[in-house]
Order: structure tokens, then C-alpha cells, then sequence
């Protein structure tokens, strides 16, 4: 973990983000809704980079992977060709003491809801036999209620693309291998949500199916674990903070023949972010089977008629969202103005010593922060500078998501705007006037350096590609 880590601590996170309108709780109004998250106006821009980034790496920028854009809710049979009607379960157990729910398999992280320093089963309550517990929403299509209108909200956007596959091969003019990507929403009825949004019961998924030829599973198993890997440095994951889970063969699905979880170092423990899976041809040949229509790929060069098997990365935006931002976090002692010294991580425990004040930064990769730059006049009461510093607002504004702020005094507005994740400030000041330029302020080493003002917008375009 990098050196500021030691500090964080999710409640601290969560505290922040709510103070700066990145993440709050749903229906807070009515005392909230547990496993539920709204993203406020910073929230809503992080995970709409995070997304975008996705979609430009994985499919815009390829020639061999198109969109799509599935329904929520689709025909049942959708569900039961998938398997998960059947096995989508996880285990639970009731406590009789205190009436609690919970996932038999994760009891060893669950706390007794009435003894908090105890953990469910050692707080002495009577535990029943696990059963197993359907995690699909129901709902009903229709004004009658029963049995032949139930449908379910969708637990994983990839059975959209498996029920679209003949549709979008027909009118894509691809050829295997390709891939179909889809972004959506999911949902899934968590016995225990948890750890803040990175176990939710609504959350959005970024998924991609890569249909490939029968015998080069391990090729593009191999290809994409790498590629997916590399993606969360590009989005400033550090490497040393990200590992691989490999599915041992006990642990694979029958019609798997490889899995890799991608791991991230999260406060609460190593958890994962994204699997990437081998899966076979299993879910075309069940929606074949179910459906009765035919879901073949035909290779002209080969003259071969097959059905193509898949790799399938799977990532959830809310958890890498949370990574992101738990990376992102440091806490960090700088000496006040007009006093020297360095820089430094803050000590957990320790006061912060004389001469330095605490400033709490997101250390964003540019590509991700929600606000890309921030402009400044240096006093509000000067119109010639405000005008400058309008100028290039309005200016910037055409291009990036950029904020301008005259309120309080310089170091505050940088504090702000450091809080925020802000990678870069731009003050206009007196000498802007006699020379034209301003000053170019860097969130992370908080130097800053003169440049002609008719080269920020080049500097922007450079740090932000
Ligand atoms: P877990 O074992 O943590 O429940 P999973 O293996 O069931 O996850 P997948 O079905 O592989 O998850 O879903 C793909 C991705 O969707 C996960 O890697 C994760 O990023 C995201 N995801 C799954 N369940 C949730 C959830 N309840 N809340 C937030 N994101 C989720």
C-alpha cells in the first residue's frame, strides 16, 4: 500500500465523500435503504469518466467489439436458460435470537447486530441450518399479478448480449473473434450489503462477451486478463495495489475452463473488482436449447459451422468507483505559508506538527476526476481580473468539465479543489496583466509555474489524454 494508506479509514472516506457530494445514502430523507447509493454531482462525473474510459478502450477504439444496449427486464425463460433461475443463490442462515439474516459463507466478517464486537454465531445466538436464498428481484409485466407475468431485474447485463448475439452478428458484419460490450445497471438482493457501496444491491456493471474459435480459450483467456489488468493502471489503480485470483479446477463452473479475478488492496481486505472467465459455449448453447433457434457462427474460410465459445471480463463500476477513490484518498501535512518544509504523509495518531497544517487530497488520474481544472482570479473585487479569469472559464468550458471560483481566499479554494480531486489550478493574478500568463498549479506536488495563458488549453488536452 502506498505511504498514506495506514490513515484511511472507510468511515473517514465516506465522511468525505458525502461532504463533497460524491456519494450518499439512498432515501436518506426516510432514513435510508440499506444496499442502496445515490451519487451526488462529483459521484455522478467519476463514475461517468470510469465508464467512459471503458467504453473508449474496449470498444471504441477497437475494430472488434460493438455495443449494445439491453433491456433491464427480459423474458424469463431468459433466466432459466441461464442457470440462474435454478442456482443463483447464495447461502443463508437466520439467527433465532436476534431475527438477523445472513450469508452463511461470510459470517467470519459479519458482526452480531446486537454485540457489534462479536461476530454472528460467537455472540452466543442459535444459528439455524443454511439454506439457499434466490438473490433475483421479482417484479410482475402487467396489471395481473401471478405467476405468468413474473420477471426479474436483470442480476448481470450478459444475458442481454448472449439473447442479442444473433441480432447483432447479422448487422455488424463482424467476424469471430469479436466481442459484444454492454454498461447497465444490475441488481441483486444481497443478503448483507456491505462495505459502504462495494456490496450493493443496485449497481451498474461493465461487461464484455468475446466470442472466439473452439480451442482458443486460453489464448484470449490470457490476452484479456492482461489487457483488463493494464486498464486499472491507466485509470491510476498502482500496480502493487492490484493482484489475480486463479481459479483452482475445484473451484471452476463445469463448462469453464479458466477464471481470473482481478483483485484490488481495499481497507477492509483484498477483494475483487472484475472476473475475467473462460465460459465455454455454454450460455449460447443453453439459450440454443431453450429458445430452440439456432445460435451458430459459420467461419468462411474454414467452411466450419460452430458455436462460438467466450471470454467474458465482468467488472462492477461502483466497486472500482470505491477503488478509485480509496486510491485516490491521502491525507497529507504541508507547512503553512510563508513556513519551509516538506511535504509529508500524515502520521496516524500523531498531532500535526507546528508550522504545517493537514490537507486532505484525491489524488485522481486526470482521465477520472470529475473536474479537470480549476480557474481562478486571484481577488474577486478586481473586475480586471475576473474578466481574464472568466475569459478562459467560458473558454475551457467548450472542451473539459471545469469550475470557476472567486470565493475566499487562494490556499482555500486550492484546499477545495484538492478535496475534490482537481488535478490542476490556474490562477490569474496581477502579472497576468503585464505579461499574459498565469499560474499553473499541480493538486499533487502542489508546485506551480508560470505559463503563457494561451497555452493552457494545450497543456489540458496533453495531461488529460
Ligand atoms: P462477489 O463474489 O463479490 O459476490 P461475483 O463473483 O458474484 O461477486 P460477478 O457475478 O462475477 O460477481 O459480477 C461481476 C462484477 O460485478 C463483480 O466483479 C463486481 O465488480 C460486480 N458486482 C457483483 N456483485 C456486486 C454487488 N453486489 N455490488 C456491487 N458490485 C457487484
Amino acid at each position: 500500500m502506498s505511504d498514506n494508506k495506514p490513515t484511511l479509514n472507510m468511515e473517514q472516506l465516506a465522511s468525505l465523500c458525502k461532504r463533497r457530494g460524491f456519494i450518499f445514502q439512498s432515501s436518506e430523507l426516510y432514513g435510508g435503504i440499506n444496499g442502496f447509493w445515490d451519487y451526488g454531482p462529483l459521484g455522478v462525473e467519476l463514475k461517468r469518466n470510469i465508464k467512459d474510459v471503458w467504453w473508449q478502450d474496449v470498444v471504441q477504439r477497437r475494430d472488434d467489439v460493438v455495443g449494445l444496449d439491453a433491456s433491464i427486464i427480459m423474458h424469463p425463460r431468459i433466466w432459466e436458460a441461464s442457470g440462474h433461475l435454478e442456482g443463483f443463490s447464495d447461502p443463508m442462515i437466520d439467527c433465532k435470537t436476534c431475527k438477523g439474516r445472513f450469508r452463511a459463507d461470510q459470517l467470519e466478517g459479519t458482526a452480531c447486530p446486537q454485540k457489534p464486537s462479536k461476530r454472528v454465531g460467537a455472540c452466543g445466538g442459535e444459528l439455524t441450518e443454511p439454506r439457499q436464498f434466490n438473490l433475483m428481484f421479482k417484479t410482475f409485466v402487467g396489471p395481473v399479478q401471478d405467476d405468468s407475468s413474473t420477471a426479474y431485474l436483470r442480476p448481470e447485463t450478459a444475458q442481454g448480449i448472449f439473447a442479442q448475439f444473433d441480432n447483432v452478428l447479422s448487422v455488424s458484419r463482424q467476424k469471430v473473434p469479436f466481442g459484444i460490450a454492454q454498461i447497465g445497471k444490475a441488481f441483486r438482493n444481497e443478503i448483507n450489503p456491505r462495505n459502504y457501496t462495494f456490496r450493493s444491491r443496485e449497481f451498474e456493471q461493465m461487461e464484455l462477451e468475446f466470442f472466439i474459435k473452439p480451442g482458443t480459450d486460453e489464448e484470449w483467456h490470457t490476452y484479456w486478463v492482461k489487457a483488463r489488468m493494464d486498464w486499472y493502471t491507466r485509470i491510476g489503480i498502482a500496480s502493487e495495489h492490484l493482484s489475480q485470483y486463479v481459479y483452482g479446477p475445484d473451484e471452476l463452473a463445469h463448462y469453464a475452463s479458466a477464471c481470473v479475478d482481478i483483485m484490488y488492496a481495499f481497507p477492509f481486505g483484498v477483494q475483487e473488482l472484475e472476473g475475467v472467465a473462460a465460459r465455454g459455449n455454454y450460455d449460447l448453447s443453453r439459450h440454443s436449447e431453450f429458445s430452440g433457434k439456432k445460435l451458430e457462427y459459420f467461419d468462411q474460410e474454414s467452411n466450419e459451422r460452430f458455436i462460438p465459445h467466450v471470454v467474458e471480463p465482468s467488472a462492477g463500476v461502483d466497486r472500482i468507483a470505491l477503488a478509485v477513490l480509496c486510491e485516490a484518498y491521502a491525507l497529507e501535512w504541508i507547512p503553512k505559508e510563508g513556513t519551509d518544509g516538506e511535504r509529508q504523509p500524515t502520521r496516524a495518531g500523531e498531532k500535526v506538527p507546528d508550522g504545517y497544517e493537514e490537507r486532505t487530497v484525491l489524488r485522481f488520474a486526470p482521465c477520472v476526476a470529475p473536474i479537470k481544472a480549476a480557474i481562478f482570479p486571484l481577488l474577486k473585487n478586481r473586475p480586471e481580473l475576473v474578466k481574464v479569469a472568466q475569459d478562459l472559464y467560458s473558454e475551457l468550458k467548450q472542451h473539459y468539465p471545469v469550475f470557476y471560483d472567486q470565493t475566499g481566499a487562494i490556499g482555500r479554494r486550492y484546499r477545495r479543489q484538492d478535496e475534490a480531486g482537481t488535478p490542476f489550478g490556474i490562477t490569474v493574478d496581477f502579472e497576468t496583466l503585464d505579461n499574459q500568463t498565469v499560474t499553473w498549479r499541480d493538486r499533487d506536488t502542489m508546485s506551480q509555474e508560470r505559463i503563457p495563458i494561451g497555452e493552457v488549453a494545450i497543456r489540458l488536452a496533453t495531461a488529460l489524454q
